[in-house]
């Protein structure tokens, strides 16, 4: 049997390699990293001797796949045409770094309608989409992210990602990203066995399950529906040890990569997050 791809979304501080020394530090066979700083526009060259130990580091501890979160100020559904247009360059660019570190995926929070309604704020993202697709052709294939349902968010229901994926096409869209944080706070009642089984369907039938490239495991520090985005440690939030449980062993879900984006206060929190993770597989 193969081995479960586990791993934590790992800093790149002090260099991009070193994010692949801190995911073999804690056991890890699969990483996510931002490329840059995710709350600044600017993004700054990757040294090309970091990128080459990147690179040879990933292989020789075979840490695959490679997953790189986007920054946090896209918003391919922006209805200011300034952000519009600098999302877009800065997913380009976010691409581009994918393909410098071989990296395998590209994860994308898809955007907020602001003011306008979600159906508006889909269309334009689903236009942004397909500009993006036109430029160029990348290696890395683009993951859409379930998201939490915060006001304005327009990705947070499965059929509403089926709808931009239908609509704009593959590539550059790989598949999706499923986060049981995001799900849960989004209405996806995933701790018992009849929502959990409801939430596959539902993916099955829109989307297709072999598209789910990746699973982000987080709990929820908020509780069921309440349309927040706020990670919790593993088994103390909303969703619990048991439902998570269940979750990774689903058999629709069993072979998908599992990333943790829980909590970092404390040296230990990973480490002890990983170890609750690999005792509920
Ligand atoms: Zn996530
Ligand atoms: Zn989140």
């Amino acid at each position: 049997m193969k081995k479960r791809r586990l791993g934590v979304h790992t800093s790149i501080a002090g260099g991009v390699h070193l994010s692949i020394e801190r995911a073999k530090e804690l056991g890890c066979n699969t990483v996510q990293i931002f490329s840059h700083n995710p709350r600044q526009w600017l993004v700054r060259g990757i040294p090309s001797d970091s990128i080459l130990q990147f690179k040879e580091l990933q292989k020789s501890y075979d840490i695959n796949p490679v997953f790189i979160h986007t920054s946090y100020l896209i918003n391919l559904a922006a209805s200011d045409k300034g952000i519009l247009e600098r999302s877009i360059e800065l997913l380009i660019q976010e691409m581009d770094i994918a393909d410098l570190l071989d990296a395998d995926y590209v994860v994308l929070h898809t955007g907020s309608a602001s003011q306008d309604s979600e159906e508006v704020g889909r269309k334009r993202a689903i236009e942004a989409l397909k500009r993006i697709a036109r430029k160029k052709e990348w290696r890395a294939k683009l993951l859409l992210e379930n998201t939490a349902g915060e006001r304005g968010d327009i990705s947070s229901h499965i059929k509403d990602i089926a709808e931009i994926i239908d609509r704009t096409g593959s590539p550059p869209i790989g598949g999706v990203v499923i986060d049981t944080c995001h799900a849960f706070a989004a209405g996806y009642d995933i701790t018992d066995e009849y929502g959990l089984s409801a939430f596959v369907k539902e993916i099955g039938t829109y989307i297709g399950l072999d598209n789910v490239k990746l699973i982000h495991l987080n709990d929820s520090k908020k509780g069921h529906s309440s349309h927040v985005d706020r990670h919790e440690h593993i088994g103390h939030g909303g969703i619990g040890r048991e439902g998570l449980r269940r979750f990774i062993n689903h058999p629709a879900f069993k072979n998908i990569p599992l990333i943790l984006e829980t909590p970092k206060k404390s040296e230990d929190d990973d480490p002890r997050n990983l170890k609750i993770v690999r005792n509920l597989l």
